[in-house]
């Protein structure tokens, strides 16, 4: 294990904002994810398990602790009929591996595709996209517990998946570092086709698309709202969508409905679990006045998603924080809605 001093973390991120790790190591083995553990428990300081850094803000400050890259790679594939089992090392890079399963006409991923980060990261926010999450597919995750150092598997039911939660990022946070994943899918299943914008691409078509035509449809919408990373493309140098999509009980949901109409505005939402409504946070954030492109020094939300806060270049963390807090301020003032965040913070 190769213990490195005062490691910039920005070039780690998607968003490339936020100060240096006062200790790094990356880790290519499971040997070296224990010793790493080991090292910071010996010197009591915070361990902090990073993986391709797509759905992190880092503070300018930095990091204290020790940061513990996973970089384990590697995976082998199983069948019993067109049942395939894919075991995936939680270093492996996220759209290569969907690619992957795509060439090999397995369903169940293909949505998920052009998503950026590692296949370790998926499950912690049950990564989600165009009709699919991956607790759709995911069958076990193998973990060490960072308290103990035993090695555990999960079944998909032991991870508490829900609308971008699991254990891992709730009840069990900070506790366990994923190491490989295994994924049930379906050769020579069909796509799934639930998101209004692939029904739409594919509305004409005779007779169901494949998986390689709905990845690439996928990679196509992405790009175009900059949720795809396009070396040049600073609208995509962002930590995926900064806010989750509220959801609301029905009751709160119908008294907004009727402020909202008196205004000639009509909010749109989806149904969510019984009794509550999930609403567009995109929608709240331009119409609490915030237009796409709207700046603040070099923080500035996405001219093509108003969800997104971009670095423009030379950001600092300080600068994306006072954005996300005017954007939060005044969504609650127009709809009296807290918009939670989706990416984690470090360092704050
Ligand atoms: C352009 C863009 C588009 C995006 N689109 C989507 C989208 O459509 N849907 C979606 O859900 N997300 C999206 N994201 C967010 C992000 O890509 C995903 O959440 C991704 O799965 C994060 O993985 P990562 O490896 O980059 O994790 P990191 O950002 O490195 O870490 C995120 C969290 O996961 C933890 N973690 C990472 N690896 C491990 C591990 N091996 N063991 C334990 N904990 C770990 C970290 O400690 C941290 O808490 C997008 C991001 C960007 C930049």
């Amino acid at each position: 294990m190769n213990v490195l001093e005062h490691v910039p973390l920005a070039p780690l991120t998607t968003l490339g904002v936020g100060g240096p790790a006062r200790y790094f190591v990356e880790a290519h083995s499971e040997s070296d994810v224990r010793e790493a553990v080991q090292f910071a428990q010996i010197r009591d300081i915070p361990l902090f398990v990073l993986g391709g850094g797509s759905n992190l803000l880092v503070s300018d400050a930095g990091f204290s602790g020790l940061v513990l890259k996973v970089s384990l790679c590697g995976g082998n594939c199983t069948a019993n009929g067109n049942d395939v089992t894919f075991q995936v090392a939680a270093g492996d890079n996220w759209d290569a591996f969907v690619a992957h399963t795509v060439e090999e006409g397995c369903a169940g991923l293909e949505c998920l595709s052009g998503i950026p980060g590692s296949v370790g990261g998926t499950p912690v926010q049950n990564v989600g996209a165009y009709g699919q999450e991956v607790s759709e597919t995911i069958r076990e995750v193998e973990v060490l517990d960072r308290q103990s150092l035993p090695v555990k598997t999960f079944t998909n039911s032991d991870c508490g998946f829900a609308y971008r939660t699991s254990i891992f990022n709730t009840t069990e946070r900070n506790r366990y570092i994923i190491l490989h994943i295994s994924f049930a899918l379906r050769r020579g299943g069909e796509p799934t086709i639930r998101y209004a914008d692939l029904q739409k691409t594919f509305a004409g078509a005779t007779g169901p698309p494949t998986l390689l035509q709905v990845r690439n449809a996928v990679r196509e919408i992405r790009r175009n709202k900059a949720m795809l990373i396009v070396p040049g493309d600073d609208d995509a140098r962002s930590a995926g969508s900064f806010f989750k999509n509220p959801v609301i009980p029905q009751r709160q949901f119908e008294d907004l409905d009727i402020k909202l109409r008196s205004r000639d505005l009509i909010l749109p939402s989806f149904p969510a679990s019984d009794g509550f409504r999930k609403l567009p946070a995109a929608w709240l954030v331009e119409h609490a006045g915030f237009a796409k492109g709207y700046s603040r020094g070099a923080a500035a939300i996405s001219r093509r998603h108003a969800l997104a806060i971009v670095n423009r270049g030379g950001a600092t963390a300080a600068e994306i924080i006072a954005l996300k807090n005017e954007i939060q301020s005044r969504v609650l003032s127009e709809f009296g809605i807290q918009l939670q965040t989706e990416p984690v913070f470090l360092g704050f």
